[in-house]
């Protein structure tokens, strides 16, 4: 979207010319007269639109628009409108789908179909084709929410714990909460089954809330085993999507979850992706800032996979990083991974950020990370995630390394 200035006696929309935005009039009035129908002409002023036919179809304009006095005017592209619809509630999205399908045969009935002419016909079937694979995926997606809801309401989730061991001790250090769907049908679905759905459908919210209360309940629990045990205290890590930063009172939520659950927040950290850094850096900073002074520590997940993440990471304040686990997969075998394990691991260290190595299958995966000297492991080497009554199993246990 941006923003055009247009002067008096401008001319806007051409006859027979290709569109691909709309216009909306933010200040002045913009004459608008149809050329083949019925040849009227009418007044377009602020918050009213026109040339939309440009957004609903690849289509020749068959109204000239001019501007009756200095004006000016918002530019919605097409590519902004589908993008904007898709990010939509499905419900939305099939709306607009669908109205916008309707336009297009009220046109086509009004106008007749060499509006189309000079549009190449692979080009239009191309898109009506689209449109209905577009449609089916929409319909999938409102029947994924509608499950998910459901889902919500009945607590069909329940969360595994993956141990965190210190490469330092072997001892348990902590857990990562790994969310999975009991669903009533198609029995214990990994998250790789849904999470995307629920990202798509921003059902993560609802979802990520339940997994952040459902963790922070487990916290004293596990401390007080480990404690009868001998054992240093435990972390729980709990995985934050995007979407979960984008709700406006954030930290107000996190807060009252974290009074609700009477959890001590500094047994608690956040697993956060690059992307939540990329979006808007300043705002990002100052979440993270107002999380941190809740007490919660801040761990960023996958890290290596993203953008060039080195640059920017002494901006934020984050507490450890987990370097992907496709490193720790490549990296006995290919050189270039190896390095970049180095430089991270470095870097880390520089920066005092403490270092999760994820993904570790194999004991020579291990042995290097230690030499390396991060400081935290993760991965089926050590354990798989584990349902819960399988935490009580080995909490006080110690890995030989
Ligand atoms: P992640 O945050 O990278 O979580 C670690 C994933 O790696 C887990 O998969 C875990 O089972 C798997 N993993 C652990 N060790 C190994 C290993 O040695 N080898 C291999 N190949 N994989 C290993 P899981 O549980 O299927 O979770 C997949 C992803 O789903 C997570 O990736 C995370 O992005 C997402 N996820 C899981 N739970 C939640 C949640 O509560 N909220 C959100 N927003 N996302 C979640
Ligand atoms: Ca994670
Ligand atoms: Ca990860």
């Amino acid at each position: 979207m941006y923003r055009k200035e247009i002067k008096k006696g401008e001319t806007i929309l051409s006859f027979g010319e290709m569109g691909d935005c709309a216009y909306i009039v933010e200040r002045g009035t913009i004459r608008v007269e149809d050329k083949v129908s019925s040849q009227e002409s009418y007044i377009v002023g602020p918050g009213e639109m026109f040339g939309e036919y440009g957004v609903i179809e690849e289509a020749h304009h068959y109204s000239v628009a001019v501007a009756e006095e200095d004006s000016l005017l918002l530019v919605v592209t097409q590519q902004e409108i589908e993008e904007k619809s898709s990010a939509a509630d499905p419900m939305t999205s099939l709306f607009l789908n669908f109205f916008m399908d309707r336009c297009r045969s009220l046109t086509e009935r009004h106008y007749g179909s060499d509006r189309h002419l000079s549009c190449s016909p692979s080009r239009r079937s191309k898109t009506s084709g689209k449109i209905e694979a577009d449609r089916a995926e929409l319909v999938q997606d409102f029947q994924i929410k509608e499950e998910l809801e459901r889902a919500v309401q009945n607590e069909e989730f329940v969360l595994h714990f993956q141990p965190i061991i210190s490469l330092r001790g072997g001892f348990t250090a902590g857990f990562e909460a790994l969310v999975r769907w009991d669903h009533p049908d198609r029995g214990l679905l990994s998250p790789f089954h849904f999470i995307d759905k629920a990202e798509k459908t921003n059902m993560i919210v609802p979802i990520g809330d339940w997994v952040f209360r459902e963790a922070c309940k487990h916290v004293e629990p596990f401390n007080r085993m480990a404690a009868e045990g001998g054992s240093p205290e435990v972390f729980v890590s709990i995985n934050i999507s995007a979407k979960q930063f984008a709700v406006p009172d954030i930290v107000q939520q996190f807060r009252d979850m974290a009074r609700e659950t009477k959890v001590d927040t500094s047994k608690v950290q956040l697993e956060i992706t690059e992307s939540v850094l990329m979006e808007d850096t300043s705002h990002a900073k100052g979440i993270l800032h107002e999380i941190k002074d809740l007490g919660f520590q801040l761990v960023l997940d996958d890290f290596g996979t993203g953008y060039s993440s080195l640059n920017y990471l002494h901006q934020f304040p984050i507490d450890k990083l987990k370097i992907d686990r496709s490193f720790t997969h490549t990296m006995l075998n290919d050189e270039d991974s190896l390095e970049i394990v180095r430089a991270i691991a470095g870097l880390a260290h520089n920066l005092n950020i403490e270092v999760v190595a994820e993904g570790i299958e194999e004991r020579e995966q291990l042995s290097l990370y230690r030499d390396l000297d991060c400081q935290y492991g993760q991965g089926f080497l050590i354990a798989k995630p584990l349902p819960l009554e399988k935490v009580y199993e080995i909490l006080g246990t110690r890995m030989a390394i």
